[in-house]
C-alpha cells in the first residue's frame, strides 16, 4: 500500500480519499462533483467533468470553480444542493 496521499484545506490536513471535489457555478450551485480518492489533484477533477481543456476554460470564463472539500461537508452541505436545479440561470447555451 502507497502511504495515504493528503491535503490541506484551511488549517487541517486531511487524507484525500475522504475529499470531494466540487465545481461550483458562478451563483454559487455545485454543478458537479468528482472523488479526490480517483482524482488527487485540481487538473484532474476538471478533466473528470469536462472532457476538453476548451471546455474547461469555458467554465473558468463562465465564473466555474474548483473547491476541495472533505466527504463529510460534502454530505452535510453539498449533496441536498446537488439534487435541486440551479434556478438562477441557464448555462451552456451561449458556449
Ligand atoms: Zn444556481
Amino acid at each position: 500500500m502507497a502511504a495515504p496521499r493528503t491535503a490541506r484545506i484551511g488549517a487541517v490536513t486531511v487524507p484525500l480519499d475522504k475529499c470531494d471535489w466540487v465545481l461550483w457555478r458562478k451563483c454559487g450551485c455545485p454543478r458537479g462533483v468528482a472523488a479526490a480518492a480517483d482524482v488527487p489533484t485540481e487538473d484532474k477533477a476538471w478533466k473528470t467533468l469536462y472532457a476538453r481543456w476548451k471546455d474547461i476554460a469555458h467554465a473558468i470564463r463562465r465564473g466555474e470553480h474548483m473547491e476541495l472539500m472533505t466527504h463529510e461537508r460534502w454530505c452535510a452541505e453539498v449533496a441536498g444542493q446537488m439534487l435541486a436545479c440551479c434556478t438562477h440561470e441557464q448555462d451552456g447555451g451561449a458556449s
